[in-house]
């Protein structure tokens, strides 16, 4: 049998970062089984669903690089074989044709509130003659749910559940209007798309029974389920908006890697040993099913920001400037030209080593472009005497060699000859050519800059 699975998103918003996750643990599992992952649209619902969902879902799977092995199927377009299924069932007898009024259906609601039930199709028109259908009325067609016994999914991730078949009412799968209900529209492209595993939330495990026994009516065989639990917050909650950003598009645009994201949401509700760090290669070789926890995941902010620090540190520096040239443009102004390009990838080792997000490294390349606008903290550096300092050190930087220890040297017996503390000077002299009072080794940024520029850059602060 070959392993066939697809992520099934509905477009009525942007991509969540669980659904992502979802998506992740599919294709991991197709490419560890040697099998194929699908991508299903489920455009059913006309109202909600938009174009720009559909986009926001394409664009963030293709930034986290999960790539369907077909084409996309689109549900909306499947309707018509939808309706098929349906009247196929009631010629099986598996279906049945249901008349029941809107008044009807409200006082099956109100008992069962009554008796604090939830509620419940009675099963008015299940052996009801059809005969005795009101005229003019358009019906739904309601499932034969069977009544009597269980069903036992024995589920990859949750284990074994049992539900009593009595729970489950005979639902609609065919609307007045002809249209499919999710229910049955979710079987029959499942079926018709050959799939052998659904992986998804388990907010849709009590649909697997009814599911389940769709599958069974139709004489098709019934895929395996694993349904993963939710992400939840640090504070246990289900993760919403209030725990920060929960759309898989606003990471890409707060600076995390697509590497670290995957490597992050991969960890989140699935483990192997102690690794934290695991390549895209280990993932597809070590992901199972078996490897998910049933317990709820929580969504760790910290450990995403340094797993994506560790992955910017490992990254290519070309890939980086790459990645930051936009950004830094944008706070430029105008493009950068092959000379600063050239000096950002100079510092890059350097200034990668500080950064947690892409967004902090474009932030902090700038220094190598331009000096930074100077904070109020910035300006209270250069005090009259510090510019006095700043003065008389500059005669000795233009003299001296300019690289990273020649630079140090000149620094520090500048230091002792105006009787400072190597800090004292370095701290005006750090605003000066950076234009901020935090950046990385100052030695390092003016060997890297040269002298022309450096020195240029204490000038216009005198
Ligand atoms: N479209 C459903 C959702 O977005 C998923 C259905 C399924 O995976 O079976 O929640």
């Amino acid at each position: 049998m070959t392993v066939r699975v697809r992520f099934a998103p509905s477009p009525t918003g942007y991509l969540h970062i669980g659904s992502a996750r979802t998506a992740l643990f599919n294709y991991l599992f197709a490419k560890h089984m040697g099998g194929k992952y699908l991508l299903r649209i489920e455009d059913t619902d006309r109202e909600r669903s938009t174009p720009e969902a559909v986009d926001a879902i394409f664009s963030s799977l293709n930034w986290l690089g999960i790539k369907a092995d077909e084409e996309p199927v689109f549900q909306y377009a499947r309707a018509g074989r939808h309706a098929e299924v349906a009247h196929e069932l009631l010629k099986r007898g598996h279906a049945y044709y249901c008349y029941c009024s809107p008044e009807e259906l409200q006082a099956m609601r109100d008992e069962a509130a009554a008796n604090k039930l939830p509620p419940r199709y009675n099963g008015l028109w299940r052996d009801r003659d059809q005969a005795s259908a009101p005229q003019g009325v358009k019906p739904v067609i309601r499932f034969k749910s069977p009544q009597d016994g269980s069903l036992t999914i024995n589920d990859k991730v949750q284990g074994p559940v049992t539900v009593q078949n009595a729970q489950l009412d005979d639902m609609v799968l065919l609307r007045a209007d002809g249209s499919p209900t999710y229910m049955l529209s979710v079987v029959v492209d499942d079926h018709d798309m050959g799939i052998t595993h659904i992986i998804r939330g388990d907010d849709h495990l009590t649909n697997a029974f009814r599911q389940h026994h769709i599958y069974e009516a139709m004489g098709w065989s019934v895929p395996e389920f694993a349904h993963i639990p939710l992400i939840h917050g640090m504070d246990g909650a289900k993760l919403s908006k209030r725990h920060g950003a929960t759309s898989a598009d606003v990471y890409r645009d707060l600076g995390y890697l697509p590497e670290a994201m995957k490597n992050y949401l991969l960890r989140l509700g699935w483990g192997h040993g102690d690794d934290e760090i695991i390549t895209a290669e280990q993932a597809i070789e070590w992901f199972t099913l078996e490897g998910i926890g049933r317990s709820p995941a929580r969504f760790d902010t910290v450990k995403l920001n340094n797993l994506n620090g560790h992955y910017i540190r490992h990254s290519n520096d070309h890939y980086l400037l790459e990645l930051i040239k936009p950004s830094v443009e944008k706070q430029l102004g105008q493009p950068i030209s092959s000379r600063q390009e050239n000096l950002i990838l100079k510092g890059m080792p350097g200034l990668k080593e500080r950064a947690k997000t892409i967004v902090e490294l474009s932030d902090s390349a700038i220094i190598y472009v331009h000096p930074l606008t100077r904070d109020e903290k910035a300006q209270a550096a250069l005090t009259p005497e510090n510019q006095a300092h700043l003065k008389n050190l500059l005669p000795k930087l233009e003299a001296c060699d300019f690289n990273h220890d020649a630079i140090e040297t000149v620094l520090r017996s500048a230091a002792e000859e105006f009787g400072l503390k190597l800090g004292q000077l370095a701290a005006p002299l750090r605003v000066a050519i950076t234009g901020s009072t935090v950046s990385p080794s100052l030695f390092e940024v003016m060997s890297i800059l040269g002298k022309e520029e450096s020195c240029e850059r204490i000038e216009n602060i005198l």
